[in-house]
This record gives C-alpha cells, sequence and structure tokens, in this order.
C-alpha cells in the first residue's frame, strides 16, 4: 500500500490543509483501492468527490458511510433486497455534517440487513471479508465499514450502534469504533433498526480520528427530538497517563464465556492501565447478564414497528399479483431474510395484548435495572473496562445455524446501549494472530473521557494493524 493511504484520517487532513497533498489525489487514490477490493465491503462507488471548502477541518478526506444512513441521490439499502434501488431525496444529518466539515462521501458500506446481525452474514448482498482471515466474519452488523477502515481501503467510516455494532465489528477487525451517548448524534436520515438504542459513530484506525469524526457529528438537530447539544467541547485527545482515573472490572463481563486468548489481552491491557497510573477495582453490574434477553425483546418489538413500512407502496420493489394483500406478503415475503423475518415475529409476539407486560413489560424493567447498575458503578469508579467481543473473529458460517450463539456475540456490548450510555472499543491485541478489542465505557457524555483514556492505553499497547493491509 502507498504511503498516502497509510496515513490515519487526521494526518491526511493536516497534509490537505498545509498544501501538501490533494485531497482530489487522496480520493482517486482511495476510490481505485476500494474499486478493486475482494472483501465485498462496498455496494456503491462515488464517481468523484467535491472539493473540500477552503480550510475543512476533515480536509477532503473521504469517508465511508453504512449503507443505512440515507444519501441523496445514492442508493441507500440497509442491506436489505426491499430497499433494492431506493435512492433517497435527503441526506442523513450525521452525514450532512460530516461532508460539510470536509469528509465527502467515499462509498456506502455493506452491512447485516437493517442492522440486524453479528457477522454480516444477514446482508442481502452478501457476506463481507475480515481481512485479517478471509474465511472468518468481520462482525456486524456495520461489517463493511470495519473492514474496509482496517484493510485500508478507506481512510475513516461511520457506522451505527444497536446492540454492538460498531464495537463488535471494529474489535473482530482490530480498529477503533465509538458508540455515542444516545442522543449525541442525530438518528435524522438513519434507516430504523430499534429507535431507542440506535447511534451513529465512527470506525477509525486510531483515537484521535475517532474523537476528530465524533465532534463533527454531534448535536442537536430540530429533525430528530430525542437529539441535543454536546455539553462542552470535544477535544483531540492527548492524555499519556492514567492517574486518578478509576477502572471498574466487572466479574459479569470479564468471567465466563470469555476465550482465554481474550482474557489474556484484557489481563495486559488492566496491567498497562495500572502502570499508567490508573487504579483497577472489581464492580458489580448484576443485572448485565439479563442484557442479551433484554435487548432481543426490545429491539425486536422496535423493529417490528419501524420495519411495518416496507409495504411495497412506498419504496423498493414492489410483489404481488394486483391486489392490496398480495402485494403486503409477497413482497414482504421477497424482500425481507430470515433474521428480519424472525426478529418482525419476535417483536411482534412480545407486543401482542397478552403478552405485553411479560415480555415488553418485563424487559424495559430490566433495561431500567441495567441502567442502575452503571449508575451505582460510576459513583466509585470513572470507567468500566471489559472484553468488547468474548471471542475473536469467528469463521463464516460457523453461528448462522444458531441463533443464539450469534446473539451471544454481544454479551459485552449489549448492556450500554440498553443504558444509553456510551463505549469504545480499541485493538488490545492479538489472540491466535487475530485482533481482540478492549471496550470502555463510561457515563452520559462522557466520551471526552473514554476517548483520553483509550488514547493513552492505544499508545502504550502499540497495537500493529497492518496485518489486515497485506
Ligand atoms: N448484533 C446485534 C443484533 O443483531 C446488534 C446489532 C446492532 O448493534 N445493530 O441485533
Amino acid at each position: 500500500m502507498s504511503d498516502l493511504l497509510e496515513l490515519t484520517g487526521a494526518q491526511a487532513a493536516e497534509r490537505v490543509g498545509a498544501g501538501e497533498l490533494k485531497a482530489s489525489e487522496l480520493f482517486d487514490a482511495y476510490r481505485e483501492r476500494a474499486a478493486a477490493e475482494e472483501l465485498n465491503a462496498f455496494l456503491w462507488l462515488a464517481e468523484s468527490a467535491p472539493d473540500p471548502p477552503p480550510d475543512a477541518p476533515l480536509g477532503g478526506v473521504p469517508l465511508a458511510v453504512k449503507d443505512l444512513f440515507c444519501v441523496e441521490g445514492v442508493p441507500s439499502m440497509a442491506g436489505s433486497r426491499i430497499l433494492e434501488g431506493y435512492r433517497p431525496p435527503y441526506t442523513a444529518t450525521a452525514v450532512e455534517k460530516l461532508v460539510a466539515a470536509g469528509a465527502p462521501v467515499l462509498g456506502k458500506t455493506n452491512m447485516d440487513e437493517f442492522a440486524m446481525g453479528s457477522s454480516n452474514e444477514n446482508s442481502s448482498y452478501g457476506p463481507v471479508r475480515n481481512p485479517w482471515d478471509r474465511n472468518r466474519v468481520p462482525g456486524g452488523s456495520s461489517g463493511g465499514s470495519a473492514a474496509a477502515v482496517a484493510a485500508g481501503l478507506a481512510p475513516w467510516a461511520i457506522g451505527t450502534d444497536t446492540g454492538g455494532s460498531i464495537r463488535q465489528p471494529a474489535s473482530l477487525c482490530g480498529i477503533v469504533g465509538l458508540k455515542p451517548t444516545y442522543g449525541a448524534v442525530s438518528r435524522y436520515g438513519m434507516i430504523a433498526f430499534a429507535s431507542s438504542l440506535d447511534q451513529a459513530g465512527p470506525l477509525t484506525r486510531d483515537v484521535t480520528d475517532a474523537a476528530l469524526l465524533f465532534r463533527h457529528m454531534v448535536g442537536r438537530d430540530p429533525c430528530d427530538s430525542t437529539s441535543l447539544d454536546f455539553p462542552g467541547d470535544i477535544p483531540l485527545p492527548s492524555a499519556e497517563r492514567l492517574e486518578g482515573l478509576r477502572f471498574g472490572v466487572p466479574p459479569e463481563l470479564t468471567g465466563e464465556g470469555v476465550e482465554p486468548g481474550v482474557r489474556a489481552v484484557l489481563d495486559d491491557t488492566l496491567k498497562l492501565v495500572e502502570e499508567l497510573g490508573g487504579a483497577i477495582e472489581e464492580i458489580a453490574l448484576p443485572h448485565s447478564p439479563h442484557g442479551i434477553a433484554a435487548y432481543y425483546v426490545l429491539a425486536p418489538a422496535e423493529a417490528s414497528a419501524n420495519l411495518a413500512r416496507y409495504d411495497g407502496v412506498r419504496y423498493g420493489p414492489r410483489r404481488g399479483d394486483g391486489d392490496l394483500l398480495s402485494l403486503y406478503e409477497e413482497t414482504r415475503a421477497e424482500g425481507f431474510g430470515p433474521e428480519v423475518k424472525r426478529r418482525i415475529m419476535l417483536g411482534t409476539y412480545a407486543l401482542s395484548s397478552g403478552y405485553y407486560e411479560a415480555y415488553y413489560g418485563q424487559a424495559q424493567r430490566v433495561r431500567t435495572k441495567i441502567a442502575d447498575d452503571f449508575r451505582a458503578a460510576f459513583e466509585r469508579v470513572d470507567l468500566v473496562i471489559t472484553p468488547t467481543s468474548p471471542t475473536v473473529a469467528f469463521e463464516l458460517g460457523e453461528r448462522t445455524a444458531d441463533p443464539l450463539a450469534m446473539y451471544l456475540s454481544d454479551y459485552c456490548t449489549v448492556p450500554m446501549p440498553l443504558a444509553g450510555i456510551p463505549a469504545i472499543s480499541i485493538p488490545g491485541g492479538l489472540s491466535e494472530g487475530l485482533p481482540v478489542g478492549i471496550q470502555l465505557a463510561g457515563p452520559a457524555f462522557s466520551e471526552p473521557k473514554i476517548l483520553d483514556a483509550a488514547y493513552a492505553l492505544e499508545r502504550a499497547i502499540g497495537f500493529d494493524g497492518s496485518g489486515a493491509r497485506a
């Protein structure tokens, strides 16, 4: 790979700003590399990019965008056949903001259909391959974005996280992924999965890039009533030490089910935390083991309502033999893949009268308990540290026949979106030659603190990601 493509997003933006590099040259280099890729990471590529506005903070450095972000006039299908050929008449706020800051869209990245999955194998457009080992999954659902950044097909990318879909693929591909506080980034123009959980965030080569993209994504948007202004600035991270920071280790998310190789990387990271002056203590998150059960009631319940709009009338292909019922039935039967259908059935059942209290009501109560656990923990510690994924990247096909095994991929990442709090995944090291992600979570709007701690750790870890860019 040429030196140009080795630059992080921030480094490239700086060179463009200094007049040492032309933004169009950078775009063309990535465009060419992405067009030749063999990972199936991209579903669509831009032909060209507008010149960045003068002094644009993101310098014209191109951005890979998960397919579920609406981009005006550009295929935006959320990885689903039911939206094949759909070109929205407007652009998602998060994308619009990044483009305005000088990061033009390079392409749309492959993903699990409607962001439902942990391996990218649920995409209607074929699985994505992990650049570290092409027989393995890149994680999901933002697998295309993660694989593209890890393989050097894009300098940086955005994705969305509902139960882990930024952090888990970042972990499996050896890059950085930040899931922001719920509401920090507008959801307007994101094709919805589960609206009370979905959040957009960056997938990047390093922590500085994550901070830089995040800084230009945040803010209240009148088009999303759940969005808010970020309280305070988002500085670029600079911490070298961790003095004064207390890290909580929850046995519930670091013990049973975590692969020995993953646990070993966590242990090495905990040693580094102490060497850098941070304090470690055990904390309890007693309800977090129920996170997966609660999530798989709440997320499908919300999805079943959000996906009711795909009826063959408004978007995408239309099937049926002329009468209304067959239009609905055949469009949905053909357009949705098996995992999406499973979620619609689960969600519709959980919301049906007579079962509503037993499932949805109960899951909401568990959600509150999980949030309360974090609140109590953050009275004692600043950040919670866990592995991001209990395992390294698994083989293609290994978990497709067993939905429960697939769902457990998000065991460590699901509690945070249920509580609405931010979390980052950074590469901690390798196990069996494959990347292991370390997760740091903090209270709502603690992103600057999380980014700083992640930055100090990143420097101490010195992870080498070149194994994905061969
Ligand atoms: N893997 C989880 C799921 O299948 C989370 C997906 C996500 O965060 N979008 O729902």
